[in-house]
């Protein structure tokens, strides 16, 4: 008779080896086996510490929440299938019909929908104020207020919001302030520091860094909130993909280069911008000239980050000759990527919008938002004075 090993499916798991890799594993089990029924309790009952199944956790995705965990000063958070899964998890996992949440106005179009649309239809109210003044939250609180979602920096229009004010009025009304750290990233903000209770990252941007995975991560200071939104995430399936989280994991080991090189390359070509003829305004939190640069300083520890807003003269016919003139830069709508990236809100996150209603946020047709990335400043500079130029030759 031939032994287990040869007639058995899966009669072995990993080869013996003393050493270790020095490189995460990338697991695609999506089952773990345990030894014995009493082994599956002390995991259940969190007295062993082991992986069952792969939607209710598995190593790849929690290396990646640890060392987010880790820049956010936090235990416990989970990685999630996108950003758009780590907004509703924190909302809905927390929430429940009859609850009210006030979000920022100019939160990411995603997030503003999920406040418009889909959460009404489940019996929670929202409304939207203006983050950049702690007074309009104020008068937004009704009796059942239970949470506050806002950006610390706005998308595209770069404002930068009053943290203080607004985590100050939380705390004083025991609401539970949600804080989406995206554009900020925890080099920039660390709103477990500054009295947010839950944290949210798209890690898709510039924690991954490489515009190849698709993630999310959101974590709660409280224990009993986190297992709340952690079991909001399972039940709906939420569950991150393991290569996804491998090469997130291998992303971030470079976060925190990337994100120096970006932000001297932003803070360049912000003011490389505003000396070319043809821009009309050039938006960048550090800047004089931008309107919550104070702020910006006090809040942000003196980084402006790697997003840079500006405007050219012109409409559409405009437009079209930056985007081609922009050579090597993509045209794109994200944000966070190694590559310097260009996006246009008037043809992608507010096309919805009519355009008086563009018009009165300021982005007319001649406003792009750029996503610095780790080009060489000069020759990066130098691709925005052809793509100015040609705008300006329309
Ligand atoms: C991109 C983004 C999201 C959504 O993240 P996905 O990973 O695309 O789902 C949420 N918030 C902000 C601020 C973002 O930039």
């Amino acid at each position: 008779m031939r032994n287990s090993k040869e007639t058995l499916i899966r009669p072995v798991g990993a080869p013996d080896s003393i050493s270790r890799p020095i490189v995460t594993p990338l697991s695609t089990a999506v089952a773990f086996a345990s030894r014995t029924p009493d082994e599956l309790d002390a995991q259940y009952e969190g007295r062993e510490q082991g992986f069952t199944y792969a939607r209710e956790g598995h190593p790849n995705a929690s290396v990646l929440a640890q060392r987010i965990d880790a820049l956010e000063g936090v235990t416990g958070g989970i990685v999630t299938s996108s950003g758009m899964s780590a907004v509703f998890a924190a909302l809905a996992g927390t929430l429940s019909a009859g609850d009210h949440v006030i979000g920022g106005d100019q939160l990411y179009g995603r997030s503003l929908r999920l406040m418009k649309e889909d959460l009404p239809r489940f019996g929670i109210e929202t409304s939207l104020a203006d983050p950049t003044d702690a007074n309009a939250f104020a008068k937004a609180i009704r009796p059942n207020t239970k949470a506050v979602l806002v950006e610390v920096v706005s998308n595209p229009t770069l404002r930068v919001a009053d943290m203080d004010g607004i985590a100050k009025l939380c705390a004083l009304k025991g609401i539970t302030l949600m804080v989406d750290n995206t554009f900020t990233t925890p080099r920039a903000y660390k709103p477990f520091e500054n009295g947010a209770d839950v944290v949210i990252h798209s890690v898709t941007k510039l924690l991954a860094g490489h515009s190849d995975v698709t993630l999310g991560y959101v974590a709660a200071k409280d224990a009993v909130m986190q297992k709340k939104i952690y079991d909001f995430a399972v039940t709906t399936g939420m569950t991150a993909s393991p290569f996804d989280c491998w090469l997130a994991e291998r992303g971030l080991a470079t976060f925190d280069l990337r994100f120096e090189r970006a932000q001297a390359n932003a803070v360049s070509l912000a003011d490389h911008l505003a000396t070319l003829e043809g821009v009309k305004r050039v938006i960048y939190p550090l800047r004089a000239d931008h309107p919550d640069h104070v702020r910006a300083d006090a809040i942000l520890g003196g980084q402006g980050c790697n997003m840079v807003s500006f405007e050219v003269e012109g409409g559409r016919a405009a437009a079209n000759a930056l985007a081609r003139g922009a050579e090597g830069i993509a045209f794109a709508p994200t944000l966070g990527d190694v590559g310097t990236t260009l996006s246009h809100a008037a043809s992608s996150s507010h096309r919805a919008l009519t355009p008086e209603a563009r018009e009165a946020l300021g982005m007319t047709e001649g406003f792009f938002r750029v996503s610095v990335g780790l080009e060489e400043s000069a020759a990066l500079n130098a691709v925005f004075t052809q793509a100015v130029q040609a705008a300006t030759e329309v």
